[in-house]
This record gives C-alpha cells, sequence and structure tokens, in this order.
C-alpha cells in the first residue's frame, strides 16, 4: 500500500485554548484548588481544608453544583459560584449501540469568539468484568498514521486537564455512576479507562498527566492505575517519563514489525525507529510480568498480516514483558486498507499463542454507532443541522 508520496511527520501548529471567563475547577489537583481560593481572598489558614471538601465533592461524589456541597458555608458556596463552575464538557449527543456500547459526542469550547466549537468523543465499552471508558486526549491528532480516521482530521487541538477528567465525569453522570449512587454490590460500572480515543497522549503530556493522577487518586474518582492504560504510537522521549511521572499501564500501537512499513502507517516512526521504541518499552518503570506492555497491531489485509510478521514479531518482543492485542481493522469512508481475512488473523494469532503470549483479539465494539477504535468522530462531522439535532434529542432521551 504505497502512496505517491510519503504522509507529512506532523500537521501545522496546535490551536490555542483560551479559558472561560469563568473557569470550570474540574481538572485541578488539590494544590491549584487551594490557589483558586486564594484568588477569591480565601484566607491561607483555611485553603487547604477547603480545598480538600472540594476535592470530595467534585471527584468523589460527583456533584455538577456548588449548592450541593452541604457541608461548605453557604456564604462560601455563593463566593464560589460567583468565579468558578463545576462544568464538565457539554453533551451533545448519546448513541448507544446494539451490544451495549455508549457513545459521547462532547462539545468544548474553541476559545476563539466567532469560531465553531470543538467536539470530541469519548466510548464506553461494557464487558462482563469491567466497564471500559474510552478517552480522547486531543481533538483530532497531529499524527497521521495512514489507517487511522482521526489522523485525517484538519483542526488539532489539546485537551485541558479538565477537558480529559471532564469526560470520565460525563460517564458517571450519564451512567449514574457516582460513589454514593452506587449499587447494592458495591460493583462500579466505569472500572477502567483507556487513553485510546482520539489524539496522541503523550503529545500531550503535561495535561494528561495532570488528568490522570485525578482520575487514579483513590480519594477521588478512584481508578487504580493499574486499571487505567495509557495508549501511544511512540512518542519515545516521553514514554519512560509517562512511567515515572504517571505509572499508569502502557500500550503501544505498534502495526508493523519493519522500519520500513511502519514509516508508512505511523509515520511518527521516521522520528523514533522500532529499535529505540522498543529500547524505551524494556526501560519502562514498573514493566514486569505481572505488569505487562500491550502491544496494538491492527491486521490490515495483505500488509502486515503474514506469518513472517508474526515470527518478526516475536523476535522483537523477546525480554519485553508484553501481552499482543490484535486489533481487526475497521475501515472508514476512503480508506484503501481492508481488514485481514479472518483465517488468516487466526493463523497470526496462533502463531504468537504458541510462541507464549496471549494474544486475544479484540472484539469490534459499537461498530453500527462508530465507535470502534479509529472510527471516533467519522461521522458526526458530515451531519447536517437537522440529524445533529435528531442525534441531540435522542441524548435527551435516557
Ligand atoms: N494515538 C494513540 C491513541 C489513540 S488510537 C495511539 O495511536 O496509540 C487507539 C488505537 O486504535 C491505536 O492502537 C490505533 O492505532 C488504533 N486504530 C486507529 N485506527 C484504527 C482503525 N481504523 N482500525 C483499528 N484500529 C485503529
Ligand atoms: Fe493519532 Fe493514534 Fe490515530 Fe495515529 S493512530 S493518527 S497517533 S490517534
Amino acid at each position: 500500500m504505497t502512496q505517491a508520496s510519503p504522509a507529512l511527520l506532523e500537521k501545522t501548529a496546535l490551536e490555542t485554548y483560551v479559558p472561560p471567563a469563568k473557569p470550570s475547577l474540574i481538572g485541578l489537583s488539590r494544590a491549584e484548588l487551594a490557589e483558586a481560593l486564594g484568588g477569591i481572598g480565601v484566607a491561607a489558614s483555611q485553603r487547604k481544608m477547603r480545598a480538600q471538601q472540594l476535592w470530595h465533592w467534585m471527584y468523589f461524589r460527583g456533584v455538577a453544583e456548588f449548592s450541593e456541597m452541604t457541608s461548605i458555608s453557604k456564604e462560601m458556596r455563593g463566593q464560589l459560584a460567583e468565579h468558578f463552575t463545576v462544568a464538565r464538557p457539554e453533551v451533545v449527543a448519546e448513541q448507544i449501540s446494539n451490544d451495549g456500547t455508549r457513545k459521547w459526542l462532547l462539545r468544548l469550547p474553541s476559545g476563539v469568539a466567532g469560531e465553531k466549537a470543538h467536539e470530541v468523543e469519548c466510548v464506553y465499552i461494557p464487558e462482563t468484568d469491567r466497564g471500559t471508558l474510552c478517552v480522547s486526549s486531543q481533538v483530532g491528532c497531529t499524527l497521521n498514521c495512514s489507517f487511522c480516521h482521526t489522523g485525517t482530521q484538519k483542526l488539532v487541538r489539546n485537551l485541558t486537564a479538565g477537558e480529559i477528567v471532564g469526560q470520565v465525569m460525563v460517564a458517571r453522570d450519564r451512567l449514574n455512576d457516582w460513589a454514593d449512587r452506587e449499587t447494592s454490590n458495591g460493583n462500579r460500572l466505569v472500572t477502567n479507562v483507556v487513553m485510546m480515543g482520539m489524539g496522541e497522549p503523550l503529545y500531550n503530556f503535561d495535561a494528561v498527566r495532570d488528568a490522570l493522577l485525578i482520575v487514579s487518586d483513590n480519594e477521588g474518582i478512584g481508578i487504580s492505575r493499574r486499571r487505567v492504560t495509557l495508549s501511544t504510537s511512540g512518542v519515545v522521549p516521553n514514554i519512560v517519563r509517562a512511567g515515572e511521572e504517571i505509572g499508569v499501564m502502557l500500550a503501544i500501537s505498534l502495526h508493523a514489525v519493519r522500519d520500513e512499513l511502519r514509516d508508512e502507517l505511523v509515520p511518527l516512526n521516521r522520528k523514533y525507529p522500532l529499535a529505540e521504541l522498543l529500547q524505551a518499552c524494556r526501560d519502562y518503570p514498573g514493566a514486569s510480568n505481572a505488569r505487562r506492555i500491550t502491544f496494538e497491531y491492527v491486521m490490515l489485509k495483505d500488509v502486515n498480516d503474514s506469518l513472517d510478521d508474526a515470527k518478526l514479531l516475536v523476535k522483537l518482543l523477546k525480554g519485553i514483558p508484553a501481552k499482543i492485542n490484535l486489533i481487526p481493522f475497521n475501515p472508514w469512508p476512503g480508506t484503501a486498507y481492508k481488514c485481514s481475512d479472518w483465517d488468516q488473523i487466526e493463523k497470526f494469532s496462533e502463531y504468537i499463542f504458541n510462541a507464549g503470549y496471549s494474544s486475544p483479539v479484540r472484539t469490534p465494539r459499537g461498530r453500527d454507532i462508530l465507535a470502534a477504535c479509529g472510527q471516533l468522530k467519522s461521522e458526526t462531522e458530515k451531519l447536517t443541522a437537522r440529524e445533529r439535532e435528531a442525534l441531540r434529542a435522542m441524548a435527551m432521551t435516557d
């Protein structure tokens, strides 16, 4: 699948984010909350305690209004509401797949007057033993992986920490999944988070780090780091940093085992080739047989799905505590790639299984609502105002 000219490694500059006049406190750490309180005149001696109260109401209880924070004095609540909100991204549409997968279209302010608001998607995938939320880190993506639809989107903006945490909070809101609304057996619906939505999380490092530290804090949203996975196309310098500063599970979008092919599928490979990427994985702090690195491998017919590829894959991963996740390619309008035939996926999977790797084939979920990997923001971009309205109406009927 050679292209006439190689795709650009990265797109143009990022859009800038201009915060609203009355900012949301969502996304702030304890220290930042204390600082924000200082900014509205709360005495230094009180800030830490107040920040702790806010933290509990925002991230543990999930309340959306200051007026519900009953342990905080009425006067202070009024003062807070005058300067801040606890708003999350606005849900524009909710779609529910026939397999139970839910996709939310979220609207974010563009920050620039007169400019169209940005939109991102967030997907909830219920399974028997867990509920996984697939979260976006950017509007679009600056990288251009040739098989990924997100990569074809022109507009790119980094999400703020608040917009990333906000996606988890929206899911908890919509699923009625906050601590005090827990089901009687104590089960939560959102048990896992994967940074596998739109965008390259390691190109938005600080916001992703700050957000994931909030998501995994056990006095708040409380999703343990072992249940949070960050997927990267291979931003080598930030891989070890992610291990040190965030400590979540790592997934690598590998997709090819030879540099020549990976340069084409994942153009970032030209900057950080396979040898460097795999070395960063060997150096990933905390990787062990109990905490394996996931290698994602999208199955593209006649491109990367031969048994020779499987053999080379096993060879490359030698010495790395790894598991391999085979992803059937999800087609999108205009792509030249095809998904590998099922029997080829099985042969490939069998080879790596026999070599000692667990190699689940990821069942595509939510295909009917374009919620599967690499399909995010596919159709919504093209919707007419009327169709959009219909989707919005859908979101309101729960
Ligand atoms: N940018 C990050 C995280 C988001 S993509 C990354 O690339 O890792 C999440 C996963 O979906 C990646 O492994 C990506 O390669 C894969 N993916 C992208 N487009 C796909 C498609 N059309 N079909 C199947 N998987 C796809
Ligand atoms: Fe970006 Fe990941 Fe898609 Fe590549 S696969 S274009 S890095 S979102």
